[in-house]
């Protein structure tokens, strides 16, 4: 395997050191093939908001087994998941699954430019949307420049038709679309940022997206990969009460299991395949098990709605790591909402990308490697947000929190 790994952050490349192999997991704990128990902050990067090996997702998933892996055909759970999903997400009437969150914002795009019948597409420095080759593109440098690829094998001719902007740059946002009116056929962006560390909206942010998006014929997609379920039962949507044209989600969907959807209004959705003329397939796609393990998941969180619980537990943890730093001499900022959290080593607030990236980074490495070797696993690079589940007790958090802090307090020592 290229690095080792099938995922290139697990690889520990930011962090140095011997990445370790997980032998089981449950609860908020990884259990290392070693020996060695980790706190995990990472959470399957946020799949998981019942925490490791949950009893319910894991009985799903065996009784989903007995019935057959995979049948190429349709079947119950998909038509449960989907309605749960509608039911859930404010602004979805309408839900194709597909396998990952990659295949999501892939999908949505086109979907977006097939019905707009435009090339353009808007995204913001700092947020990920997967691998797809429209959005590998470098962020411009506060003004909107057309995207150079970020990788190669990325043509050229495509990454142009990427356009970038800071993230939380409203007045920026404005001007583009006065620009190319006619010209872009969606906005995707991260509602919450969780892949430039965790970033939030500034309060106007993503009412003006909805605003110009209207008035000017594009279509608003949500990536909800990461907050969908995660930052309230109905997404960041909900949380901000905006509804998107288009929502793509993945991670907690899947229960830990590969799962990703794309949905929104009938008219949109009904131009995808077989109703309508915009193609998109997938073999394995609304597979029995990862629609048992996501209905499980799904249910219990609407019947427990551990949002607000959550949300306090994370703010308060993230209040006192802040705390903490700034009583050793380093400045942070950080926040939480819902299951989804973070911070940066920087004064802030921090609204954008290129704010994250000016972090003082130097020691994160030998934070990260000290927080390991006391037993807390964090997201192995510093833009990475962390996560919490409802397995991670105050005593657990309380414990992770004094390691960190020594962690803390040795790499900048
Ligand atoms: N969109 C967002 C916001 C993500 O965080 C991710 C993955 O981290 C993706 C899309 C891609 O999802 P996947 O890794 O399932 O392809």
């Amino acid at each position: 395997m290229p690095g080792g790994v099938n995922s290139p952050v697990r690889a520990f490349k930011r962090v140095g050191g011997e990445p370790f192999f997980v032998e089981h997991a449950s609860g908020c704990r990884l259990t290392d093939v070693d020996g060695n128990e980790y706190i995990d902050f990472v959470m399957s990067w946020g799949a998981l908001m019942l925490g490791h090996a949950h009893p319910a997702i894991t009985a799903a998933i065996i009784d989903a087994t007995g019935r057959g892996t995979s049948y190429g055909a349709p079947c119950a759970a998909e038509v449960e998941l989907a309605e749960l999903v509608v039911e859930l997400m404010p602004s979805i009437e309408m839900v194709r699954f597909v396998n990952s969150g990659t295949e999501a914002t892939m999908s949505a795009v086109r979907l977006a430019r097939g019905f707009t019948r435009r090339d353009f597409i808007l995204k913001f420095s700092g947020c990920y949307h997967g691998h797809g080759d429209s959005f590998l593109v470098q962020a411009g440098s506060g003004v909107a420049t057309l995207g150079l690829p970020d990788s190669p094998g990325v043509p050229a001719d495509l990454a142009r038709l990427t356009l970038t902007l800071p993230f939380n740059d409203v007045e920026g946002v404005r001007q583009l679309f006065d620009a190319r009116s006619d010209q872009i056929a969606c906005v995707i962006v991260e509602p919450v940022v969780g892949n430039a560390g965790f970033i939030p909206p500034v309060a106007e942010f993503l009412t003006e997206l909805r605003t110009q998006t209207r008035a000017h014929g594009a279509l608003l997609i949500f990536d909800e990969v990461m907050t969908g379920f995660r930052v309230a039962l109905g997404g960041a949507q909900a949380h901000y009460d905006i509804a998107p044209d288009l929502t793509t989600l993945g991670k907690v969907i899947g229960g830990g299991l590969p799962v990703g959807a794309y949905g929104g209004s009938r008219t949109l959705m009904e131009q995808i395949a077989p109703a309508g003329p915009i193609y998109q397939a997938g073999t394995l796609s609304g597979n029995p098990l990862a629609m048992a393990a996501g209905l499980a998941q799904l249910r219990a969180l609407q019947q427990s709605n551990p949002y607000s619980e959550l949300d306090g537990r994370a703010a308060r943890f993230i209040g006192d790591f802040l705390a903490s730093a700034e009583e050793i001499g380093v400045p942070a900022w950080g926040g939480a909402i819902g299951g989804m959290m973070g911070f940066h080593f920087r004064s802030g607030p921090v609204i954008t990308y290129e704010q994250a990236s000016q972090a003082d980074n130097a020691w994160f490495a030998q934070f990260h490697r000290g927080c390991l070797e006391r037993g807390v696993f964090l997201p192995a690079s510093p833009y990475e947000a962390m996560f919490i589940s409802t397995a991670h007790t105050q005593t657990d958090l309380e414990f992770a929190l004094t390691q960190m802090r020594a962690a803390l307090q040795e790499a900048v020592s």
